[in-house]
């Protein structure tokens, strides 16, 4: 442990910052959050989202953005509220989609990640997704989907993160995860068909919510973040050299479902909380502007070793299609026996509604795959499956329009958010894969 806190030294804005008192509110990037650090309660009986009436004006786009209606008029006035938490999915899109700032977050691990970063004993282990490096840059005034990744992990090493580790490292283990179980069910019919993507958590207890039937066609495999944080607490703490127990994993998330997410009681697969804490972009860039940390200045770095390294296919999860895309070049070379003579397959991506794509793959026949993006959309498509109608071998499912990119924890920008940070994204993305290349 001495090694890993000797490559990172306590950072020193954090002697003189005062950490926001458990159940004070803050604002941050536009939103108010309450500190509010739930330990050892069922996630599902909490509100992650709230309505402040004082600042609603009863417009209704919370409820037409909803997409389980669980946001209904609370008050004979218009006020909206959500009526029941184990309904509601966590994706914030109805905070996204407010045009008054009305609705604000209940839970914030910011205070407790603070009192963390402060404690020389504890080794604070970052975990950001692919999508808030496209995201992070819009809050210290860069373009719409601008790349800060090597930004962010130098930004994260200042703000006193002892180890910088990174999901799109998981996002890789999950397609070669999801993919090869594709293949069994194609090839050895072991489970049904079609198989759903498992990586979005608002998908998921939508599903369990409203579709339970269907759990046996959801993949088994964990997401990314479920991934890595018990990697971090066993293989990467054993590379590190620190002590599990001494370890305190930090989700940083586009989401706020991902709370929810790490909050599930069965995320202890390491002997300990596989996720201590979720952030969303939005709370990191406040984070950065608190301790003062001039972020377009600062150089790019890559993430520490052991739990660091991905590839093109991992930060394509952030958009709708990209797990679609990503899986289906693993399932191609795995049953043609041949190499993709062009790995971008196209056809998958999408930003809204249902796309769908019939892949022929030598060897084998066609692979029917189909991309829904927005619950909607997915529910159309549990409702084949449910009538044994579904013509499709895997199906793919991101809550937010357009995938994570648009998630409820990205950073505001209304009358942007639905198509353009999609768009810039997807772009951007190609550009430094084309640019970069993987050792
Ligand atoms: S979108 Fe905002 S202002 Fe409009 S009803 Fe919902 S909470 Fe109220
Ligand atoms: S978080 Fe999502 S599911 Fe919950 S009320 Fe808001 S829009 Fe609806
Ligand atoms: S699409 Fe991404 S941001 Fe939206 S709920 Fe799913 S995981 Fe979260």
């Amino acid at each position: 442990m001495a090694g890993c806190k000797a490559q990172h030294p306590p950072a020193a804005y954090l002697a003189g910052l005062e950490v926001p008192a458990a159940g004070s509110e803050v604002t941050m990037e536009g939103v108010r959050y309450k500190m509010n650090a739930p330990k050892d309660v069922d996630p599902a009986t909490i509100r992650f989202v709230e309505v402040d009436h004082d600042k609603c004006m009863a417009c209704g786009e919370c409820e037409y953005h909803c997409p389980t209606g669980v946001m209904q008029e609370v008050t004979e006035d218009g006020y909206r509220g959500v009526v029941d938490p184990v309904a509601c999915v966590n994706c914030g899109q109805c905070l996204a989609n407010c045009p008054f700032g009305a609705i604000h977050e209940e839970v914030s691990f910011v205070g407790e990640l603070y009192e963390k970063l402060k404690d020389p004993d504890t080794v604070v282990v970052s975990m950001p997704a692919p999508a808030v490096r496209y995201a992070l840059g819009e809050c210290f005034g860069l373009p719409t989907g601008t790349y800060v990744g090597g930004q962010m992990h130098a930004a994260l090493r200042r703000l006193g993160f002892n180890l910088v580790w990174d999901t799109e490292w998981t996002a890789d283990v999950t397609i070669m995860e999801e993919g090869t179980e594709l293949l069994e069910r194609v090839k050895h019919g072991n489970m049904p068909l079609p198989q759903f993507t498992s990586c979005c958590p608002g998908w998921i207890k939508f599903a369990e919510t409203f579709y339970p039937d269907l759990e046996k066609h959801l993949s088994t495999c964990k997401s990314p973040i479920a991934m890595i944080g018990p990697l971090a607490k066993t293989y990467g703490a054993q590379e590190a050299g620190v002590p599990a127990k001494k370890m305190y994993t930090v989700s940083i998330m586009p989401c706020i479902a991902k709370k929810f997410e790490g909050m599930r009681p069965e995320m202890n697969a390491s002997g300990y909380r596989d996720i201590d804490a979720t952030i969303t972009t939005r709370e990191l860039a406040w984070m950065i502007k608190k301790a003062g940390i001039d972020f377009t200045s600062l150089p790019s770095e890559e993430p520490d070793p052991a739990l660091g390294m991905s590839t093109g296919a991992a930060t394509i999860f952030c958009t709708s299609g990209g797990v679609m895309e990503a899986a289906l070049r693993l399932a191609y070379e795995a049953l043609s026996g041949g190499t993709l003579a062009d790995p971008d397959i196209k056809v998958v991506r999408t930003h809204e509604g249902i796309n769908t794509a019939e892949v022929p793959v030598p060897n084998f026949g066609t692979v029917k795959v189909a991309v829904a993006s927005g619950l909607d959309n997915a529910a159309k498509l549990c409702e084949e499956v449910r009538a044994g109608k579904s013509p499709y071998h895997f199906i793919e499912v991101m809550t937010c329009p357009g995938g994570c990119v648009n998630g409820g924890g990205q950073p505001l920008e209304p009358g942007m958010l639905q198509s353009s940070l999609f768009k810039s994204t997807i772009t951007k993305i190609n550009r430094r894969f084309t640019r970069r290349s993987v050792a």
